[in-house]
């Protein structure tokens, strides 16, 4: 393969987008990541990082800068508003960090800027053409239409992905039947009993009528907050066309009253509650993460943690095939273990929506759904599945708890004192907890990587193995369980 222009061509620089590149380059990979708009627009759509993003941003050494740009904590999160608590598994992290998505994109680039990658701005991916061997993507930008040849194009673009279309996967779901609107607004003076910093996500939001949703978030500027309201019944003509200024001021007026009153509007937009998924992930030399790959109701704050975690479990995998370690079966298990996952946040965002308390039989469903939530395995079920938490990939097999599962990063002891093990994933290799070296070679075989950190520690690396080998995205790939002393 000659006249490459580079390794990857990455389009879009959504959060998806710029983690992935994030992963590519830190793997030596020469990516080039092309995005349509000419400057970043500071514009928010996500407000959050669950707490599997924030697991995988320690993996990487990245979650101290999105905490400084994070506004607050939320303790718990939400299942159709309803509140879920956390707390109950085995993370660091038992909470949402509130974290405008415009600070995550921002922080993410520069982060990627610092490992020598930047972002090709003002550029918008046209369309491509793959062999077998590469695939050349065209681009327009200023000067005109170019083309950038690559071994692989991967879609980030955004839930109209001009590379899903071009791949022709089929893109099957609803097209929704009602509508949201979110904006920015500044109060001179906030509604009555609105939270003044977003600590919990009880009394944020809440269902307004039979069909018909309210919110407020406290967005951490002194009387900034984020108003979101909707129908889930009712669709204006054209759901991608702007909302009006005196539109949401109505709404506000409809929602509050005279109590409260605004200042400016700072930003408005509206969503609809299509829910569609491609049918692939990757064809060829093609690949798609993120909105690109799936599109649903923001209902839980799943979205882009959704797009972030496609890309960190696609990062590795397709660094490995570009450097030549690894080949096809391996990149297959990008979409073998991330379409299903992508698969149930679809069907849990549906389930959030069908709990909207549409008649008398709903509303009695949606509290007897309330009161089941405060039941600690309901809670911990329903936890797992909106914070990333409960993912476990089968790819390994199950024959010990441990094989998919992910690092929860609890100390560990070694010779040298405590450790935290998500220290070792910072180069994006794969990380040996061993009680022993003797586990060194069969681990080395297993991952196959050059990239292999291995750490004897004393203490096991999770409840009866003497090794765990984590791959770079932090879930466990090999295991050498405790042998049984014989009897
Ligand atoms: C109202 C609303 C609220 C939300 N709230 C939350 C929340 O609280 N929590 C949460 O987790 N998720 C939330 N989401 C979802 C979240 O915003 C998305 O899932 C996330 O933006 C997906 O990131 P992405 O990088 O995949 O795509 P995008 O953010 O859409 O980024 C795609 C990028 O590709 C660029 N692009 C598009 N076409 C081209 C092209 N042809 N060539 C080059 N570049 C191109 C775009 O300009 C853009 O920069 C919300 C969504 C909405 C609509």
């Amino acid at each position: 393969m000659d006249n490459l222009g580079t390794d990857v061509v990455v389009a879009g620089a959504g959060p998806t987008g710029l983690m992935l590149a994030h992963e590519l380059a830190l793997a030596g990979v020469d990516v080039v990541v092309l995005e349509r708009l000419p400057e970043r627009t500071g514009l928010s759509k996500a407000l959050n990082l669950q707490p599997r993003t924030a697991e995988i941003l320690e993996l990487r050494g990245l979650l101290d800068g999105a905490e400084e740009r994070s506004f607050t904590t939320v303790q718990d999160g939400h299942f159709a508003m309803i509140p879920v608590d956390y707390h109950c598994w085995d993370t660091r992290f038992p909470f949402q960090m509130g974290i405008p998505q415009a600070q995550v994109e921002e922080y993410l680039e520069e982060r990627l800027a610092a490992q020598g990658t930047k972002v090709v701005r003002g550029a918008e991916v046209i369309d491509f053409v793959q062999d077998k061997d590469s695939v050349s993507v065209r681009h327009r930008t200023d000067g005109g239409e170019t083309r950038l040849r690559a071994k692989y194009l991967v879609g980030c673009d955004g839930s109209r992905s001009v590379v899903r279309k071009g791949l022709n996967v089929d893109f099957p779901g609803v097209d929704g039947q009602g509508f949201g609107v979110v904006a920015d607004v500044l109060f001179d003076k906030i509604p009555d009993g609105a939270q003044k910093q977003w600590r919990t996500m009880r009394n944020v939001g809440e269902p307004t009528g039979a069909t018909t949703f309210k919110g407020l978030i406290p967005l951490g500027e002194p009387g900034l907050y984020r108003f979101v309201y909707g129908d889930r019944a009712s669709r204006p003509k054209d759901i991608r066309s702007a909302i009006s200024h005196e539109e949401v001021r109505q709404a506000l007026l409809d929602s509050y009253g005279e109590t409260a009153t605004v200042s400016e509007i700072r930003w408005a937009s509206q969503f609809s509650d299509a829910a569609r998924q491609a049918e692939h992930y990757r064809v060829g030399r093609v690949l798609l993460a993120g909105d690109a790959a799936h599109i649903h109701f923001p209902a839980g704050g799943q979205g882009l943690n959704l797009g972030v975690q496609d890309a960190m479990n696609l990062g590795w995998k397709l660094a490995a095939n570009v450097r030549g370690w690894a080949g096809d079966d391996l990149l297959d298990t990008y979409e073998a273990e991330r379409h299903p996952v992508g698969a149930q946040v679809l069907h849990n965002v549906a389930a959030q929506l069908g709990l909207t308390p549409r008649s008398h039989e709903s509303r009695a469903l949606r509290d007897l759904f309330a009161d089941l939530v405060t039941l600690p395995d309901v809670n911990r079920h329903l936890g797992g599945m909106v914070s990333g938490l409960g993912i476990r990939y089968t790819t390994h097999g199950t024959s010990h708890p441990a094989l998919g599962s992910r690092l929860n990063d609890q100390e560990l002891a070694t010779e040298a004192g405590p450790l935290r093990p998500s220290t070792l994933f910072h180069d994006g290799g794969f990380v040996l907890l061993t009680t022993s070296s003797a586990h060194f070679d069969a681990a080395r075989a297993h991952a196959r990587s050059p990239r292999l950190t291995t750490q004897l520690v004393t203490s096991p690396p999770w409840p009866s193995t003497d090794a765990v080998l984590y791959r770079p995205d932090g879930y466990a790939s090999w295991v050498a369980p405790t042998p049984t002393p014989a009897r």
